[in-house]
């Protein structure tokens, strides 16, 4: 074992659209060492397509996109986290262009070149700025660039954090009412060794939690890390039963990641069939497929219990084929691989784990309530989602949180001159632990917690069946824990236990909702209450610490 000390201002996790935001602006203020567990694209970001949020045409408003974010959240949004998200937008959106994104464009009336505003689910307007269908991957190239030209940067590829540096690893951790972030032990994946990364500023931003379930469209790395290491460290966790089913993956029978069929598809006005052609949105929603993701999600999965049918479909045929390769290419091209020519048949879909609405609680600076410790991103509960999120917001969400995050560093150097005064922290030991020789164990640990998740704590939940859930994640996480105590690190073992451990906070928030609220649907009680309105708060410390408004623990 050859652990080593790494010294920054800054210490970023995760190489998405808010890790890389932040670091192209901290960069300005001091030395970033950015680290990513697998290559530096690796993120949900790479794989969005539909595109970003933002108030751009003439005849759209600020107090619209507001009240469309608003609707969503079913009552739980933090009005003042949206506003500023709305208000961020076209700022955030120029400063990527000029940072090289290239987004698709048109030309308005008078010739004049306009972003092409595509339309999603829950939008009254037209404001969904997109690159064809890779906005994610046109961002992440631009903002990956942009890093390449910055020399306070160093990204550190292949390297996974296992946990934060805070007092507990001093042995102090009950001496002080705030713990503070010092950074975090990361493992070099290739040699196994694990490294202090130290630092008075970390900023948290790996992403989301798809992975837990059976069926998701995230790609591999999200698997919860950073919102089980911040729980561990003792931060406070919010409203994580909230989780967003996209209701139209690509169906295929192995298993794998599920492609996502763009929202954006039904923007551009395909129709939900049955197999045997009833369209089943009319009548369910004035928006019929338009409707917010949950409820297109909720219909599809009733209909799909009904005929024991295995998808339903989506017709966007009568658009033509010249439209279709320009307007959405890659969707064009997988389906094509899959046997499927959309200008011709209509796509076989179902719904997938896509979005964690909940996570680390922060304030509008992207606060965690540890002291330095940062998040921005799927992993941050900013109140802007609430029970459910808007088509888009997410990226949005993302760019301002770490603009603002940077704007308040750049106003409080005297953070940053702590890094003198930063304590000294063991190197990791690793006395004790064997090679962990049965590597199925992990495997089979890992389909169980997915399986488990997607059959008890899905679309439609019951308290029977989330009780079993609790149940048996209760029993997986002793056996997880167990073996991370006895074995040497490795990445699978590593995320294993923070997908056991995110898990479980899912069914904790989804079991104390009582009601049902936006993406939290349970048959035992149907309707939503207003005294479960409040957010779920959860923490390794007071746990649980239910039913307590935002205002304890946020700074606003
Ligand atoms: C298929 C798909 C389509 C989507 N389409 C849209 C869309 O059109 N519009 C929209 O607004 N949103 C969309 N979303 C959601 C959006 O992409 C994500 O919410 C957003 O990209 C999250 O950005 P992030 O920076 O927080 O995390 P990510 O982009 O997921 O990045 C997380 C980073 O953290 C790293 N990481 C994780 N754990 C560790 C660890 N332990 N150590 C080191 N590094 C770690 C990962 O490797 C990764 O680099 C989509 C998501 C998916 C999956």
């Amino acid at each position: 074992m050859n652990s080593k000390v790494f010294r920054s201002d800054f210490l970023v996790i995760g190489s998405g659209i808010a890790g890389l935001t932040f670091a192209i602006k901290a960069s300005e203020l001091g030395t970033v060492h950015l680290v990513t567990k697998k290559k530096d694209s690796d993120s949900n970001t790479n794989y969005a397509q539909g595109g970003i949020a933002s108030v751009l045409a003439p005849d759209d408003s600020i107090e619209s996109h507001i009240a469309d974010t608003l609707k969503t959240g079913a009552g739980l949004c933090n009005e003042d986290a949206v506003r500023m998200i709305v208000e961020n937008g076209p700022s955030r959106i120029a400063e990527l262009s000029e940072w090289g994104t290239r987004f698709s464009m048109k030309k308005d009336s008078a010739g004049k070149d306009v972003f092409d505003l595509g339309r999603e689910g829950g939008h009254s307007k037209n404001r969904i700025v997109h690159a064809r269908d890779l906005t994610g991957q046109e961002v992440e190239r631009a903002l990956l660039e942009k890093i390449s030209t910055i020399r306070n940067i160093t990204i550190f590829e292949d390297h996974t954090a296992v946990d934060l540096l805070t007092e507990h690893q001093l042995g102090l951790d009950h001496e002080r009412a705030q713990k503070t972030c010092y950074g975090a032990y990361i493992m070099e994946n290739s040699s196994g060794d694990i490294h202090s990364f130290i630092a008075p500023i970390t900023m948290l931003a790996s992403g989301g939690v798809g992975q837990i379930y059976q069926h998701t469209t995230n790609p591999e790395i999200a698997t919860g890390d950073g919102i089980a290491m911040a729980y561990r460290a003792g931060a406070l966790v919010a409203d994580m039963e909230f989780i967003q089913f996209h209701p139209t993956s690509l169906y295929h029978k192995g298993g794998g990641r599920s492609f996502l069929i763009s929202e954006a598809v039904r923007g551009e006005g395909a129709i939900l069939t049955t197999i045997s052609g009833k369209r089943f949105m009319e009548g369910i929603h004035p928006m019929k497929e338009l409707a917010p993701r949950d409820i297109v999600a909720r219909t599809i999965d009733s209909e799909l219990k009904k005929s024991g049918e295995k998808y339903v479909l989506l017709d966007i045929s009568f658009k033509g084929e010249a439209f279709l390769r320009n307007r959405f290419p890659a969707i064009f091209q997988k389906c094509l691989d899959e046997g499927i020519d959309i200008s011709k048949d209509p796509i076989p879909v179902v719904p997938a784990a896509h979005y964690l609405c909940g996570g680390i609680i922060t304030d509008r600076f992207g606060r965690s309530s540890i002291k330095n410790l940062f998040v921005s991103g799927e992993s941050a509960c900013t109140g802007v989602h609430g029970a459910n999120r808007l088509a888009s917001n997410s990226l949005l969400e993302g760019i301002v949180f770490s603009h603002s995050a940077a704007e308040y560093l750049r106003t409080h150097p005297e953070i940053l001159k702590s890094r003198d005064a930063l304590p000294e922290f063991p190197l990791w030991n690793k006395e004790g632990t064997f090679d962990l020789e049965e590597w199925i164990l992990i495997q089979h640990n890992k389909e169980d917690v997915k399986r488990l998740m997607w059959d008890y704590v899905g679309i439609v939940r019951t308290n029977l069946r989330l009780q079993r859930a609790q149940r048996r994640i209760k029993f997986l996480a002793e056996e997880i824990y167990d073996y991370y105590r006895r074995s040497t690190l490795t990445l699978e073992l590593v995320e294993l236990r923070n997908l056991v451990t995110v898990a479980g906070l899912i069914i904790e928030g989804a079991l104390h909702r009582k009601e049902s609220r936006g993406l939290h649907h349970n048959t035992d009680y149907p309707d939503a209450k207003d005294e479960y309105c409040a957010n779920i708060i959860l923490c390794a410390q007071t746990r649980p610490l239910l039913k307590k408004h935002r205002e304890i623990d946020i700074r606003w």
